[in-house]
């Protein structure tokens, strides 16, 4: 690589709003084929809000004060619910599913439903359903409805203009992702997909021929976005989907990505 043009590359990248961590990654990006996208945080804004549950008080506050303790976007929606939060005892958060707890000896569940037959009327008006389990035993459920960015529409069709192929990979289900995949013109989902098949999805994409560039926010893109060809992070997503990443968006959204190609061509065509 020519340092001179890379460094002028990263140079204006910096005031678009990309942090280049590794450089090797805009030389790739000229030749990307298949851009693959997370959902939640990723294509929508990451800054969800319940909108309906069947909880009492007391449930709220206990799972509130659960989710308190979490960086996911739902999470964020989940624990805004109280102020007045409760001490957990034990807890453990599993990426792509949800967060487990302890309270009063009580086991708590706050996640992703196992059978989602019960939420199709949610489902429909593309919010994610999140069900509470209490010792097992599914208790209740949230609707949470998580705005699409702005920029998001814009993204895919450039992206598509380019010749590149959008994919949507999420954790959420078939029906939420449909949704919002059709509100941004992609035509390509996996959903319901746990971490390790992001990466399973990265690789299959590398054997078809050309290069795959992640983009993601969350605990459970970590691994596709390490995998990746390039792998780009949202500045406000968690620190583990940061660190594994190649470039980092810190400002607005996927649109970057499309202006991040547009700077690997133009970068090397310079150097040619
Ligand atoms: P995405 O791939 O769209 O970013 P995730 O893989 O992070 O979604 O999450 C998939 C699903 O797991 C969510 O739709 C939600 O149902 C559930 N989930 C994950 N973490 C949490 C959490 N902390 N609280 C509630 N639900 C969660
Ligand atoms: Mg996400």
């Amino acid at each position: 690589a020519t340092p001179m043009a890379l460094i002028t590359g990263t140079g204006l990248s910096a005031k678009r709003g990309l942090l280049i961590r590794n450089a090797e990654a805009i030389q790739t990006m000229k030749d990307v084929k298949f851009v693959l996208m997370d959902k939640t945080g990723t294509i929508t804004e990451g800054h969800p809000k319940v909108i309906e549950h069947n909880l009492d008080k007391e449930t709220l506050k206990v799972i509130a004060s659960i989710e308190k303790n979490s960086n996911h976007p739902l999470a964020k929606a989940i624990s805004e619910l109280t102020n007045n939060y409760i001490k957990i005892e034990k807890i453990e958060e599993i990426p792509g599913k949800g967060i487990k707890a302890f309270v009063n000896n009580t086991e708590y569940f706050v996640g992703k439903p196992q059978d989602y037959s019960n939420y199709s009327k949610i489902l429909e008006k593309g919010y994610t359903v999140v069900e509470v389990k209490v010792n097992t035993k599914t208790h209740g459920f949230l609707a949470i409805v998580d705005p699409i960015r702005p920029d998001s529409l814009n993204a895919v069709k450039m992206l598509k203009n380019m010749g590149i192929t959008p994919i949507m990979v999420t954790g959420d289900n078939e029906k939420t992702a449909e949704i919002v995949a059709k509100q941004v013109g992609i035509d390509k989902i996996y959903a319901q997909v746990k971490p390790q098949e992001k990466l399973d999805i990265i690789r299959k994409y590398q054997a078809k021929g050309g290069k795959v560039l992640m983009v993601g926010d969350g605990m459970n893109d970590a691994a596709a976005l390490k995998g990746a060809d390039v792998g780009i992070a949202i500045g406000t997503g968690t620190d583990l989907a940061i660190d594994n990443a190649d470039i980092i968006i810190t400002k607005e959204g996927i649109s970057k990505i499309v202006d991040a190609i547009k700077i690997s061509q133009l970068t090397f065509s310079v150097i040619k």
